[in-house]
Formats: C-alpha cells, structure tokens, sequence
C-alpha cells in the first residue's frame, strides 16, 4: 500500500505515508468491531477511500476553516488533512460510535480536528456553525438536492460546498430549483478516477442562507427542494 501512495502522491512526505498506514491498520481493526466500512483490502482502501478523498485537494488553502459533513470513518476529511494538516477541520456525523473512532484515529495520527456530533440538520441552524466554513465537503451522504440543503448553510457567502459525485449529470438537473433557493452557484469538475467516473459538484454561495433552511430533520430527505 505504501509503494502504490507513493507513486500516486509525490507530494507526500514519509510522515504522511506513516499516517495512511496507520489510518487504514486502525479502520480495518475498528471495522471487525462496528460497521465503518465494505472494504477490507487495504490497497483498496487506499485507493477508494484515501485517493479518492483527495480529489478536492485543488481546493484547500492553508488555513481554511472546512467541514466535513457525514464523515463517517472520516472521509474525505483526514486524508485531505494528512497532506494539509494547516487547515482548521471539522468533523460531523450523526453517529457518535463513528466519532469515537476518529477521536482514537486523530490521537493515533497525531493531528487535530474538531469532533461534532449531530444531525446536519440542527448544526446547519447552530450559530455556532452557521455561515462560518470557507469550505463544506460531503462524500456518499445524500442525493445532490438534498446535500445542498444540509451543506451549503456552513459556508460563509463566497464560500463553496463541494460533494463528491460519480456520474452527476442527472443529479445536477435534480438539484437545480435547490441551487435557486440556497443561492449558490453550481459546477461539475471531472475527477481523473481509476474507480469508475467521479466528479465534484462545486457549489459556491452567492448570498446568505435563507433562516428557513435547513429544515427540521428528515425534511430534507423526505421532501427535497
Ligand atoms: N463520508 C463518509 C464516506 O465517504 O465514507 C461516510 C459515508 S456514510 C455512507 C454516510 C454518513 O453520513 C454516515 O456516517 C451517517 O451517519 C452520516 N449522515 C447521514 N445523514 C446525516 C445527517 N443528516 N447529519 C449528519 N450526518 C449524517
């Protein structure tokens, strides 16, 4: 796994190849014990989770404030923060098991990131979090209208949600009356994949969330915009 990260990450100093090695021995150790993942190779771990969480690399600039909103067993958050540990990151999820694992994870990497626990739904509408994010990132949560509700209140205006999307050109159709009523802007940007088409839909807000969103929980999902 080393050899083939090293290959597809020039960038990537021995410290960060350390810490993917230590990322994918403790998820496939966790993941014998509660459900984080359907993987258990690990090349295939790295390349459908570690490489493939590194496609919005482009997008982060020292410094950034980003949220990662339904990470799950941290994707695409940690590796982006393992080749950029200068951003400032936050980690949601519903689910605190999940969160009890990248608690062990970031003390095992020896990096830092803030854990949230709760739904999108409540933090979206937390001042606390709202408008706050330069960034908001979401991998394999929710459809793209749906995604746009739950992500694009973190960001401030100007600031850009990205989801990472296979074929999404039926979702970007899908998500257009969404686009409208959040205000943001939206863009596909192909991703070079060795695992099946990806993409990023960039959405970038060009005025302040309107306070009705996001809706109470379930709302979203149950009736997307
Ligand atoms: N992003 C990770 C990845 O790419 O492997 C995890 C994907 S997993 C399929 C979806 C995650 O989103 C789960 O951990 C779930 O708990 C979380 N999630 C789903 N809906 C959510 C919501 N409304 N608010 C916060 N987290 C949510």
């Amino acid at each position: 796994m080393r050899e083939m990260l090293k290959a597809a990450l020039p960038q990537a100093d021995e410290r960060a190849l350390e810490r993917f090695e230590i990322y994918a021995r403790l998820l496939l150790q966790w993941n014998q014990r509660m459900n984080l993942t359907a993987i258990t190779d690990p090349e295939e771990v790295a390349r459908k989770h570690f490489l493939d969480s590194l496609g919005a690399q482009g997008h982060i600039q020292p410094g950034q404030k980003v949220i990662d909103v339904g990470t799950g067993a941290g994707f695409p958050g940690v590796p982006l923060l393992i080749l950029h540990p200068d951003m400032e990151l936050t980690l949601a999820d519903s689910l605190q098991k999940r969160l009890t694992f990248l608690d062990t994870l970031l003390q095992e990497l020896g990096l830092k990131a803030t854990l949230v626990h709760g739904r999108a739904e409540e933090l979206g509408q937390n001042r606390l979090y709202r408008e706050t994010f330069d960034l908001a990132l979401s991998r394999a949560v929710a459809s793209l209208p749906v995604l746009l509700e739950l992500t694009t209140p973190f960001i401030k205006v100007g600031g850009t949600a990205i989801a990472y999307k296979g074929d999404a050109t039926e979702e970007m159709k899908a998500a257009k009356s969404a686009a409208f009523l959040l205000h943001v802007k939206l863009k596909e940007e192909p991703l070079s994949s060795k695992v099946g088409k990806r993409c990023l839909v960039l959405a970038q807000k060009t005025a302040p969330t309107p306070a009705a969103y996001p809706r109470k929980p379930g709302t979203p999902n149950k009736k997307p915009l």
